[in-house]
């Protein structure tokens, strides 16, 4: 028996220590590796844990004939946050090399390229070279492939992510040209059923709580340190951790949904910002709005906030060649 658990720890911590050496070799850092782990789980807890206060303890002391509404309402939001979240961890971007393995440029085989997409970093490198290996074909050295433009490697997922905008860690997963929609419909329902429920539930804690809570409970780390050492209960701790992740999602999720909304009025991908920003180079969409909005939803763009359509309505792109996209 002893020596089975031994054997069984010697594994997980074998596996462990396999795991965390290959990924940080692979370019990536244990800070990212962790929030990769954790975000998931802290996304779970906070959504579920809203949903079960709302519908038990906040909804039914403030409604009583509207209460089968409110009801709905939360559960809709729980809903569509929880399918969008699925799509977009298992909405795959992944580049297949059959499309067009021959297209690597012979000529630039050779530079020295980062794994994390940044632009190549040679010595002699002029303006206009980086502004024409940006738009190139490139070798992915991780993959063995070649990636077109817009398409970068992940060191998360592994794999070369078309449209490749940012990886996130809620999801494990890189956002990209399939499932930006669920991202940005995620971000909608989540911004909207967090600032509801924060609304609610402060005015509720005053009602409730505040009588008979200490003011170091309203800082969800002390309320853990006092449920420790026995000074507050286990209920108060988890509604007090609770209503801090639902603060932190409100900010983080209104946040990222205005800047992606920025993006898709320009037509650019959170790394083309930054690089952008950088003064790198300039990406610029020559389509108007509407057509920039169906290269991410594809055809009727507001459906999709009800229900996930990327297996109906692909996104209107042509991921290879990009022609609309111009690089000044
Ligand atoms: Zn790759
Ligand atoms: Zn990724």
């Amino acid at each position: 028996m002893t020596e089975n658990i031994k054997s069984i720890t010697m594994g997980l911590f074998g596996w462990v220590k396999k795991r965390v050496r290959f990924r940080i070799r692979d370019g990536t850092d244990l800070e990212s590796e962790i929030l990769n782990i954790i975000a998931g789980p802290i996304y779970l807890y906070t959504i579920l844990s809203v949903w079960v206060l709302m519908m038990f303890e906040v909804i039914p002391y403030f409604y009583i004939s509207t209460c089968l509404l409110h009801r709905c309402f939360i559960t809709t939001v729980l809903v569509e946050m929880m399918s969008n979240w699925l799509c977009m961890m298992y909405v795959s971007n992944k580049f297949s090399p059959g499309l067009a393995q021959d297209r690597c440029m012979d000529d630039i085989k050779n530079i020295k390229h980062s794994n994390n997409g940044l632009l190549p970093q040679t010595e002699a490198a002029s303006v206009a070279n980086k502004q024409k290996l940006y738009w190139y074909w490139r070798p992915c050295l991780s993959c063995n492939i070649s990636r077109p433009p817009r398409c970068y490697h992940c060191p998360m997922c592994y794999t070369c992510i078309l449209k490749r905008d940012h990886h996130c860690f809620f999801a494990r997963s890189c956002i990209g040209l399939h499932n930006q929609r669920h991202f940005i419909v995620f971000l909608a329902w989540a911004s909207l059923g967090t600032t509801y429920s924060a609304l609610h539930f402060v005015y509720y804690f005053l009602k409730v709580y505040w009588s008979h809570v200490s003011i170091l409970d309203l800082f969800a780390p002390f309320t853990l340190i006092r449920w420790i050492f026995g000074y507050s209960s286990l209920y108060l701790t988890h509604t007090m951790l609770t209503a801090t992740f639902m603060i932190f999602f409100i900010l983080l999720s209104t946040t990222f949904l205005i800047n992606q909304v920025e993006l898709i009025a320009k037509g650019i991908t959170t790394f083309e910002s930054k690089v952008i920003d950088r003064g790198k180079v300039k990406v610029t969409d020559s389509r108007n709005l509407n057509d920039k909005i169906r290269a991410v939803f594809g055809s009727y763009w507001a459906l999709n906030f009800l229900v996930p359509l990327h297996l109906i309505f692909r996104p209107v792109e042509d991921p290879l060649n990009w022609p609309s996209i111009k690089i000044t």
